[in-house]
């Protein structure tokens, strides 16, 4: 089922938590709502719900599989919901807590018991949790509570799964687990779920689409590659992986940073514009000895690994940190030492012109080599 919204603004007294979003989900897609908190995320995910109502605004509306659904109550929708901390029945066992929704329907839309029996029981196979099923919450992990959250909010069949930070109070590795876990069950579900994270990493490992929110407006909506590879805005491009940044001046089809010159197509003036250069720490290559083409150069501070990833943290001449990442292999080719003096040359980058006031973005298109 899709869901859309348009033109949605919701404001509390006067502070504005959305400003004139839309956006449509496609029916079977896993999006995530991603941005910093504050930026409206959880207003969003609550107004397709339902449990928020909009700013009075004529072209506002909420459609689930192109039907205005504005004036739907929450229970009209038939949405799931799984939040941070999702309190389960603590007198109930796993099963009672998964079969509660089933057993509360009216008379006339009730399952018999054993089919309610089958269901609970193809659920708890489902979230990996079938001989939990006579436990009770305070017997679970954190993870496996979350999975019995969201067996719990399947079992309906909602139409929409509505995810609100569902691991962010579980430690690092149970999230990563739980991260693939729910791929994996969205590609047996295909219901339409909307996860709302701050985390980058959740959005862009779990999500078919990520949607970038900050300030109550939605800055980029693409999927994790687009958006990693090709940040629209200044916010994007910092929010999303780690960036180096050098501040920079651009001037008629060009913008350096320190010895480096980039082409910026977009900018097209005498006059010198602040700007900012952004390289990736796996677009820097790392030379013993300079090869002639313009580099930064840069002391190495420290080198350590984290799993396949060989990190290099740097300094420039001028003090401005930077960090390389390599594979193992070229970092063991390389042998380098801490307190060496290397150079770096960017293979790629990204230019933005400082702040909003000029208002257009710029992409490099080669190598930065003058
Ligand atoms: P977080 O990750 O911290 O939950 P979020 O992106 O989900 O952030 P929202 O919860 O949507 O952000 O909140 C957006 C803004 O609206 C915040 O500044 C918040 O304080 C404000 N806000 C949300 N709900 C209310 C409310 N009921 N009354 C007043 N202000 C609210």
């Amino acid at each position: 089922m899709s869901i859309e919204v348009r033109h949605v603004s919701k404001s509390f007294s006067a502070f504005k938590a959305l400003d004139d979003v839309s956006l449509r989900i496609n029916g079977g897609e896993l999006v995530a709502l991603l941005g910093p908190s504050g930026s409206g995320k959880t207003t969003l995910l609550r107004l397709i719900a339902g449990l928020e109502t909009p700013d009075d605004d004529s072209r506002t509306s909420v459609l689930f599989h192109d039907r205005d659904v504005s004036e739907a109550k929450v229970a009209e929708r038939r949405v799931g919901f799984v939040f941070q901390h999702y309190a389960l029945f603590r007198h109930m066992t796993v099963f009672d807590n998964i079969a509660f929704g089933l057993r509360v329907k009216p008379r006339s839309e009730r399952l018999p018991a054993d089919r309610i029996q089958a269901k609970v029981e193809r659920l708890l196979e489902l979230v990996q949790l079938k001989q939990f099923g006579n436990r009770f919450p305070s017997q679970l992990s954190g993870g496996q509570r979350q999975r019995v959250a969201l067996a719990r909010a399947l079992a309906v069949e909602p139409k929409v799964l509505l995810l609100d930070e569902p691991f962010g109070a579980l430690d690092a590795k149970v999230r990563q687990d739980l991260r693939q876990w729910l791929r994996r069950l969205h590609e047996q579900m295909h219901v339409t779920t909307v996860l709302v994270t701050h985390d980058q990493e959740e959005a862009l490992e779990v999500a078919d689409r990520v949607v970038v929110m900050n300030h109550g407006r939605i800055e980029q909506d693409g999927s994790p590659d687009e958006l990693f590879h090709n940040a629209q805005t200044q916010f994007v491009m910092e929010f999303l992986g780690q960036v180096n940044m050098f501040h920079g001046r651009a001037v008629s089809g060009f913008a350096t940073a320190g010895p480096l010159r980039v082409e910026f197509p977009n900018y097209r003036s005498d006059e010198a514009a602040p700007a900012r250069v952004y390289f990736r720490p796996h677009d820097l290559e790392v030379r013993r000895r300079p090869n002639g083409d313009p580099s930064l150069a840069a002391t190495i501070r420290r080198i350590n690994t984290a799993g396949s990833l060989g990190r290099v943290s740097l300094t420039t001449l001028d003090g401005v940190p930077v960090l390389v990442e390599m594979t193992l292999d070229e970092l063991r080719e390389l042998s380098l030492q801490e307190d060496e003096l290397v150079h770096l040359y960017p293979k790629q980058a990204k230019v933005f012109l400082d702040g909003s006031a000029v208002g257009h973005e710029g992409k490099l298109t080669t190598p930065a080599r003058s």
